[in-house]
């Protein structure tokens, strides 16, 4: 029998489908350490922003009440890894580290450092594949190379058969009382003044909270999905979106259960809904290759024409689009939505993402930052890929000449207004007709409504259509 396995928890904080935990259960270790290394500091300026941190504090004390449900507990250490790694090796005696593989740069390079340094002094280190459905590097185009584009890379993956989920574990071996543990709640994860109750209100932190969140999807708004999807006012989508982030709930299991559920469904119809899901799943994955194969985008447009781009310094309405002040009503509902809860709907993303890099021409490493800070989801991949899309410099992204209208987007997606009108009270009583252009309505429908522009609810920061053709000029300049 060997003798004590670690494993190293990160960003999977889940104990069914845990590759890495699964290994040190199945090699026959005398006792298992499950532990989290907490070191923001390793991560630079891409460590967890504040919505991250609250998600992060619940997370860990969900996968700690998990681990103590199976007889074990969650180990909490503070960084720097390795040396936080060489102490417990030694206090523990370990002779193996296991755990999952992430792909954010800075992450890789830490890693490999330490496999190299563990492996070089005799340890067993192995790594798994647990938080994409395909390493980034077993995918080429036919040239040989990274995919660029969405539509190729997902159609030579979307066939492939998924593989059966790991189970969740009966029992876990005790960790020796004498292996000292930090508090989670000494971690200072949680904001000192608290802004944070709309984040614990919508969301359940968790594996638990993950599972529940996909089957409730399932059952209420799957065989809607592709129908759906699109209107924020409606709940057409699965918000498994934090989940995944921290690995609560792998790729992997979200596709087999898809699978299992199509399996049950007589409508025919319901096949096209959960492909489009899965789909999703797939951006995903192809945000995570292109990250991993163009490490530098968090920071640098794919496409380098964009660093000559003419972009706009203007502090003040960077901070009126932040505080969902810009007198646009869809752009202000989406930034509140996002304040208050932590999360934004897709469609309200790309449209404030457009207005901030179009109408207003501010660059979207400022947008990229402020989501990454707000979002309970932000992670790399994901939302370097939505910033460089959205303004146009990104792998398959919108060309930079399609500039959404927020209005327009709207009222196609929002048109009796409800959902501006739950983010917006100044303008609950404004109808779905003038909601989402207050500058365009009669003065009557505004006084009716109780809105006074410029008092109650601000007047628009710019003119939507001046601002486009000046965002089109500025493109002139650097399109060759
Ligand atoms: C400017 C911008 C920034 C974004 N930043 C992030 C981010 O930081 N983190 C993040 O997870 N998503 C980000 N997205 C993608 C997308 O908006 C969210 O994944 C989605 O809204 C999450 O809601 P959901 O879980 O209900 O999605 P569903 O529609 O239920 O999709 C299921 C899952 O598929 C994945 N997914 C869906 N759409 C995308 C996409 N366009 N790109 C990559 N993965 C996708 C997510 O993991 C999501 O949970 C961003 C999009 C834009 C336009």
């Amino acid at each position: 029998m060997n003798k004590l396995a670690i494993v190293w928890f990160r960003r999977d904080l889940r104990l069914s489908d845990n590759p890495a935990l699964r290994a040190a259960i199945d090699g026959d270790f005398e006792a298992i350490v499950p532990v989290f290394i907490h070191a923001p500091d390793e991560l630079g300026q891409w460590a967890p922003g504040g919505a991250q941190r609250v998600w992060l504090h619940e997370s860990l004390t969900a996968l700690d009440d998990s681990l103590k449900a199976l007889g074990s507990r969650l180990i909490v250490r503070c960084g720097p890894t390795d040396e936080a790694l060489d102490r417990l090796i030694e206090e523990s005696g370990a002779t193996a580290v296991f755990w999952n593989r992430l792909y954010d740069p800075q992450i890789i390079a830490r890693d490999k450092k330490i496999k190299k340094s563990l492996g070089d002094r005799g340890l067993q280190v192995e790594s798994f594949k647990a938080h994409l459905l395909y390493e980034p590097w077993t995918v080429e185009t036919k040239q040989g190379g990274p995919y660029k584009v969405f539509t190729p890379y997902w159609k030579s993956l979307r066939d492939r058969p998924i593989v059966n989920p790991l189970p969740r574990p009966a029992s876990l071996p005790a960790v020796w009382s004498r292996i000292e543990s930090e508090a989670i709640a000494d971690l200072g994860l949680l904001p000192q003044v608290r802004w944070d109750e709309g984040i614990h209100e919508r969301w359940t932190p968790g594996e638990d909270g993950a599972h529940e969140r996909l089957e409730a999807f399932l059952r209420d708004a799957a065989t809607h999905y592709d129908r759906d999807r699109d209107y924020p006012a409606v709940a057409g989508t699965s918000y498994l979106s934090p989940h995944l982030h921290w690995g609560e709930i792998g790729p992997v299991q979200i596709m087999h259960r898809a699978e299992e559920w199509l399996a049950d469904q007589s409508d025919p119809a319901a096949r096209k809904h959960i492909e489009r899901f899965q789909s999703e799943i797939g951006w995903r994955e192809f945000a995570h290759h292109v990250l991993f194969h163009f490490p530098e985008t968090p920071e640098k447009p794919l496409d380098r024409r964009f660093e000559a781009f003419p972009w706009a310094e203007d502090m003040e309405a960077l901070e009126r689009w932040q505080h969902g002040r810009t007198g646009i009503p869809m752009v202000d509902a989406g930034m509140r939505e996002l304040w208050a809860t932590g999360y934004m709907h897709n469609r309200v993303r790309m449209t404030v993402a457009s207005f901030l890099t179009k109408n207003l021409r501010i660059q979207w490493q400022a947008g990229e930052r402020w989501f990454w800070d707000t979002l309970v989801d932000a992670d790399l991949a994901n939302n370097t890929m939505g910033w460089q899309w959205a303004a146009g410099c990104g792998a398959d992204a919108a060309p930079f000449f399609r500039i959404f209208n927020p209005a327009r987007q709207g009222e196609r997606f929002d048109a009796e207004g409800d959902y501006v009108r739950r983010w917006i009270p100044e303008l609950a009583n404004l109808d779905g007709k003038h909601i989402h252009q207050p500058w365009a309505a009669p003065a009557q429908a505004l006084e009716d409504a109780g809105v006074r522009p410029g008092e109650t609810y601000p007047r628009p920061i710019v003119d939507l259509k001046a601002s486009r053709r000046e965002a089109l000029e500025a493109f002139d300049q650097i399109k060759k």
